[in-house]
């Protein structure tokens, strides 16, 4: 479902260059639950912003699906996530003035997708994350796993097939970071979406189908 090929990406400001991603190569199977662990600065954001096509590598190839993510100019990358990805980030990134349903039906919103559908569709992914009850707070009301539980109904919402999580659990305490995970173990179970989620958490990593780590911008080899 995705691959990752002699993957480079150089920042530079100023004089100074940092290489942030250093002939990276793998793929994700469809339905697999990949977790990229390593150091903070170690290139995970970097990474997961390349698949998920927010940035464009300096060499190197990116396929997601039938999308060969590296080569797409803005508009097709946009086109691309909207159609193709669901992301998740460590600040939850709700809208604070917007409900609970009325979060996760944004991206609904912009594919115009009929009320009534739409509505139905909120609901059934609110119950999925556990949240039924919820659906008219807004994230100030909620608690902090429960707000990244609706930015995850959100991100699923277009029935993305690739799921992105950077660092999802990395504000949560460590048993509300146990069952957010648990909660993308079963959504990629059930739902068959493939994902790639950054963490540091090694207690959380023991729930993906298989890990890589990076090393200061390099794949580390398995031992
Ligand atoms: P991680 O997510 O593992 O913490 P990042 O991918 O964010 O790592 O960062 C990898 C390296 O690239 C770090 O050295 C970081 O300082 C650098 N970096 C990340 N983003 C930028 C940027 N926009 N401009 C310059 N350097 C950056
Ligand atoms: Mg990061």
């Amino acid at each position: 479902m995705i691959t990752v090929e002699g993957l480079n990406k150089t920042y530079r400001t100023g004089h100074v260059e940092v290489h942030a991603l250093k002939d990276v190569s793998f793929t994700v199977a469809e339905g697999e639950l990949l977790a990229v662990k390593g150091r903070s600065g170690s290139g995970k954001t970097t990474l997961l912003n390349l698949i998920g096509g927010l940035d464009t590598p300096e060499s190197g190839r990116v396929v997601v699906g039938e999308w060969e993510v590296s080569t797409l100019g803005e508009a097709a990358l946009q086109r691309m996530r909207r159609e193709t990805v669901g992301f998740v980030f460590q600040s939850f990134g709700l809208i604070p003035v917007l409900s609970a349903a009325e979060n996760v039906g944004v991206a609904l919103r912009l594919t115009r997708t009929p009320a009534r559908e739409r509505e139905e569709r909120v609901r059934l992914l609110l119950s999925l994350v556990g949240l039924a009850d919820q659906a008219r707070q807004r994230p100030y009301e909620l608690s902090g796993g429960q707000q990244q539980r609706v930015a995850i109904a959100r991100a699923l919402a277009h029935k993305p097939r690739v799921l992105i999580a950077d660092e999802p659990t990395g504000q949560l305490d460590s048993e509300t970071a146990q069952s957010v995970m648990q909660l993308i173990r079963a959504v990629v179970r059930d739902q068959g979406v493939t994902t790639v989620v950054a963490t540091h958490d090694p207690l959380l990593i023991r729930h993906a189908d298989r890990v890589i780590e990076l090393s200061d911008g390099a794949l580390v080899p398995r031992a």
